[in-house]
């Protein structure tokens, strides 16, 4: 791990501590092997590469923190400057990264490992959007299906899909916004900038990109190496 003693700018936080039930095998989703390695290294390897970044901190599954270490050393990911253990819930393990994250922190990429197509021009976009004034930035892609709302098996309500997106990460935030999002209830949020835009905060969108989908199938982690 890195850690030269100088605080950087732009911090990354990678939420990488699900369990991946959905994936059906025996280890967390971080950890489930894409193009011969665990997924996680495929988001670390980028994130470290990327110019824009300054420092990266993990948060990792109980008890898979040293094999998050050990993967960190094995890419050379110099970034990585704290592995945290995450929590039950995706903001829980946020929360728990946010708080490696310094004070003089200027900037949080909030990025999820199970999506781990993020590329430079994306994190680009996105910290740019800070530049002009919002406190967060997320990419979003149409909603392609029609959206109803069902109860008890029965449709009461088919949603106007017009003006609705699903939001993908990376998730840029000025680093107070974040902070200050994260100080309140963090129940039933299940992004990053839906805390930022409860607690008042302006929260912009740029065009997503279909290859950041979020792997939670078998068949998603297939498309994805399919992908690489
Ligand atoms: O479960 P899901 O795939 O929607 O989670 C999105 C991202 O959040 C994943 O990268 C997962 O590892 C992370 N997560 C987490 N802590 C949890 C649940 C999910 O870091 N308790």
């Amino acid at each position: 791990m890195g850690g030269s003693g100088e605080v950087g700018a732009t911090w990354a936080v990678v939420a990488a501590a699900g369990t991946g039930e959905r994936l059906g095998i025996d280890r967390p989703k971080a950890f489930a092997a894409l193009g011969g390695r665990p997924l996680l290294a495929e988001s670390l390897d980028r994130l470290d590469r990327c110019e824009l970044i300054d420092a990266i901190v993990v948060a990792a599954p109980p008890e898979w923190e040293e094999p998050s270490i050990l993967l960190a050393e094995e890419l050379a990911a110099s970034k990585v400057v704290a592995c945290v253990t995450g929590g039950a819930k995706r903001a829980q393990s946020v929360a728990a990264a946010l708080a490696e994250v310094p004070e003089e922190a200027l900037v949080v990429l909030v990025h999820d490992a199970a999506r781990p197509l993020v590329d430079d021009a994306m994190v680009q976009r996105l910290l740019a959007l800070l530049g002009e004034g919002y406190d967060g930035a997320v990419p979003v892609l149409p909603v392609a299906d029609t959206l109803k709302r069902v109860r008890d098996g029965v449709v009461v309500e088919t949603v106007d899909r017009e003006d609705l997106v699903a939001a993908q990460t990376p998730q840029a935030f000025l680093a107070p916004a974040l902070r200050r999002a994260f100080a309140g209830d963090l129940t039933g949020a299940t992004d990053c900038a839906s805390l930022v835009e409860r607690a008042g905060g302006r929260v912009a969108v740029v065009a997503g990109d279909p290859r950041l989908l979020k792997v939670t199938t078998p068949a998603d982690l297939a498309l994805v190496e399919s992908w690489l």
